[in-house]
């Protein structure tokens, strides 16, 4: 699958809250396994970036500012990917 959209996580914001793993439409966000941010929270992380939208449900959500999304543009005279999830 290509990715449409590449998301940066600034994991030391992150108090592992949860919203953002609810709101992402192709469930690629997870709380991180008995590892822990300076913070002392598991922080989110990603399970699978090359299927990420760029939808920036996460970083709306997100009470943090802990993400980052940027998206792919499609090249001229070539249509965009099709949408996943
Ligand atoms: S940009 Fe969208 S698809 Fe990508 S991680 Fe965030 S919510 Fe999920
Ligand atoms: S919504 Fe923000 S603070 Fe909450 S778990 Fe997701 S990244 Fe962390």
């Amino acid at each position: 699958m290509t990715a449409k959209g590449m998301v940066i996580i600034d994991e030391n914001r992150c108090k592992g809250c949860g919203l953002c793993l609810a709101v992402c439409p192709v469930h690629i966000l997870k709380l991180a396994d008995g590892r822990f941010n300076t913070r002392g929270y598991r922080p989110v992380e990603i399970t699978d970036p090359e299927a990420c939208t760029g939808c920036a449900m996460c970083a709306i959500i997100c009470p943090d500012v802990v993400f980052t999304v940027y998206r792919r543009r499609a090249r001229r005279g070539q249509p965009a990917p099709p949408p996943t999830g």
